[in-house]
């Protein structure tokens, strides 16, 4: 498995790109920037599905332009669904009015759900807190977990946007905290970490 990362969007979101050498499938995590920003780790490759962390604009912005581009289904935590066609919830009318461009998911996942890209299995943990649909995709085979704005290095997602949830983020935490073994924690912002990093030195996990 081959994991690519870019900086990208204005407040430098990041975005991946997930390839199963074996079949030659991939997957994006995240698109919060325009297309000319994630064109570069998105050509030539047979994009299945981008997996969206949650709704806020600076994850998003990129998802139509990208959905056009290589057909891929998009993917989100079913409570953040409506971030993709509401520029209110997204933030992103706050930001950059009539910038959004419209999408709809075409799958909204909850808790235990599970999504397979060739030889990798990925599982949806609901993680709300940062927003009510956080979820976080893990990777149970390959010990790897794309965090979104719930885990960063040495810190954790804001609760103070409406929609948040301190209370549901110690909830999200706690279910991240107890996960067996170690795993290797790709978040929406910064560098990666590992969950045993966090374990012993993130003062909220
Ligand atoms: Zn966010």
């Amino acid at each position: 498995m081959k994991i690519e990362k870019a900086e990208v969007g204005v407040i430098g979101t990041n975005f991946y790109v997930v390839t199963d050498e074996k079949t030659g499938l991939s997957f994006a995590v995240d698109t919060g920037a325009d297309f000319t920003e994630l064109e570069p780790l998105l050509k030539n490759k047979n994009i299945k599905y981008i997996l969206l962390t949650h709704g806020h604009y600076d994850h998003i912005l990129g998802t139509a332009a990208a959905k056009r581009s290589t057909g891929a289904q998009i993917v989100i935590g079913g409570k953040d669904a409506q971030c993709l066609f509401n520029e209110t919830l997204s933030r992103a009318g706050l930001h950059f009015p009539g910038v959004q461009q419209p999408v709809r998911a075409d799958i909204q996942v909850k808790d235990g759900d599970e999504i397979t890209v060739g030889s990798i299995k990925i599982k949806v943990m609901e993680t709300p807190g940062h927003t009510k649909g956080s979820v976080c995709y893990i990777l149970p085979d390959e010990g790897v977990i794309f965090s979104g704005d719930t885990l960063f290095y040495r810190s954790i997602g804001r609760t103070d946007f409406p929609g948040s949830s301190y209370s549901d983020m110690e909830n999200s935490l706690f279910k991240l905290r107890k996960l067996d073994g170690d795993y290797k924690v790709y978040p929406g912002h910064g560098m990666p970490t590992t969950l045993d990093f966090e374990r012993k030195y993130n003062p909220y996990l």
